[in-house]
């Protein structure tokens, strides 16, 4: 471990601020003199929770219109430049096991392993890692970057802000390198909390109360995006990977559509059943959990025999159209990553290097580069990483 005195009189090649997965990944990644300064206790907090703990490192089809970003085609040299494949290699390298799930998802068995690795790696590529240690400013002296940290000053030929998004304070999220970088004269995109639940109006709040807990599969519209995946009532509104998934595309005031049947047109269905099945509770047996299907159709008869068409209109709608204007997220605390960052117009897309601030590298989360649900998160992570290693190799 390195000691004050010794810190004190050390440049080094590279500062990174962040010892998460980006800054991990970008510091092992080249061999030249590097610190990491991280404020948590240990590094790669949000690797080792990642994935349930099992880390969904990346994803097989990762292409850049799984990213969410006011600068589209950014993500697009850094991904083609390192790949799921390259991370793959890596692990295989390291006999550290992983296997396929479904839609391409790329698993560890735990996420320790990942962790280990990716501290080692970077230890051995010259790097020091200092824990416990919070970047509180930076500043530019002699050409120099110099980090004031609650170690003292750090000082450095280069840095790299790895310090990621807001998403899980408890994690060690900061707004520290948004604040940098606007410091460094860089515009920020409204940041917001994303891959996270959805939360009710005031009306819907109390009669879905009921099924907090309840998991159903269920297609999630807003806008043009479209997921099928499972649906999961909570105390506070919807969430589950169907819901998570359209977060990244809702904003505020937008409507959010529930089919709760999308393999059926309800209509037709209900239609069909009209002379078999007295109530709707009956017709749908099999299709719906009882306790949802009462709650979507409360406040109607429950006399499918004898329903007006309007009535049978309406239950359809609700079944396949379910549609609510939510009244937010479940926010930060909850959200699997932050959309929005440091708009990345500014920031050059094959090695991270901020274009106005020579020698300035941003990478990771806290870009403005937001992946869907399944990896593509951790996987812009390593990639960015990366593409910042290698230009940053290249400088003396
Ligand atoms: C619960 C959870 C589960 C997730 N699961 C997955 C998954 O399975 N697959 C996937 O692709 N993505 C997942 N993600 C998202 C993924 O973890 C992040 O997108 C990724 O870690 C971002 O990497 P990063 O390096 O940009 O930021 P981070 O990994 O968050 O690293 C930033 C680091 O900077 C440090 N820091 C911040 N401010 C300061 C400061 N002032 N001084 C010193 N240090 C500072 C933080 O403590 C942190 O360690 C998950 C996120 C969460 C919260």
């Amino acid at each position: 471990m390195i000691t004050r005195n010794e810190l004190k009189n050390t440049v080094f090649h590279t500062a990174v601020i962040g010892g998460g997965a980006s800054g991990l990944m970008c510091a092992g990644s080249f061999d030249r003199s590097k610190i990491i300064l991280e404020h948590n206790a240990k590094p790669g907090a949000k690797v080792s929770v990642s994935g349930g703990g099992n880390c969904n490192f990346s994803n097989r089809f990762t292409a850049p219109s799984d990213y969410v970003s006011q600068n589209k085609h950014f993500c697009k040299n850094a991904l083609a430049a390192f790949t799921p494949q390259d991370f793959v290699h890596l692990l295989d390298e390291q006999h550290i096991p992983w296997e396929e799930r479904s839609n391409g998802q790329l698993f560890a068995f735990g996420a320790q392993a990942i962790v280990q690795w990716l501290v080692r790696r970077a230890q051995q590529a010259n790097t020091q890692i200092l824990t416990d240690t919070q970047a509180l400013d930076v500043r530019r002296e002699n050409g120099l970057f110099v980090v004031d940290s609650s170690a003292g000053p750090v000082r450095a030929q280069y840095l790299v802000l790895a310090c990621g998004g807001l998403s899980f304070p408890a994690l060690g999220a900061s707004s520290f390198g948004v604040k940098m970088a606007q410091k460094f004269g860089l515009s920020v995109v409204e940041q917001r909390p994303a891959l996270v639940g959805l939360t009710f109006p005031k009306e819907l709040r109390e009669p879905f109360k009921r099924l907090a807990g309840n998991s159903l599969p269920a297609t999630v519209s807003c806008g043009k995006h479209t997921f099928t995946a499972p649906l999961l009532f909570t105390h506070e509104g919807v969430s589950g990977p169907a819901v998570l998934q359209i977060s990244l595309y809702w904003t505020p005031g937008q409507p959010v559509t529930l089919n709760f049947l999308p393999e059926e047109d309800a209509n037709a269905f209900l239609h069909a059943r009209k002379n078999t099945c007295k109530t709707f509770t009956a017709a749908l047996r099999g299709k719906l959990p009882g306790k949802t299907a009462s709650t979507l159709l409360a406040g109607l008869p429950d006399d499918l025999a004898n329903a007006s068409r309007a009535t049978l209109e309406e239950a359809a709608r609700r079944l396949n159209r379910f549609s609510f204007v939510p009244a937010g997220t479940a926010g930060y605390t909850r959200a699997e990553v932050t959309a929005g960052g440091v708009d990345t117009r500014q920031i050059n897309p094959s090695t991270c290097e901020v274009r106005s601030v020579p020698g300035l590298y941003v990478i990771g989360e806290l870009q403005d580069v937001t992946g869907r649900l399944g990896g593509f998160n951790l996987q812009w992570a390593w990639s960015s990483g990366f593409a910042a290693a290698k230009a940053l190799e290249k400088k003396f």
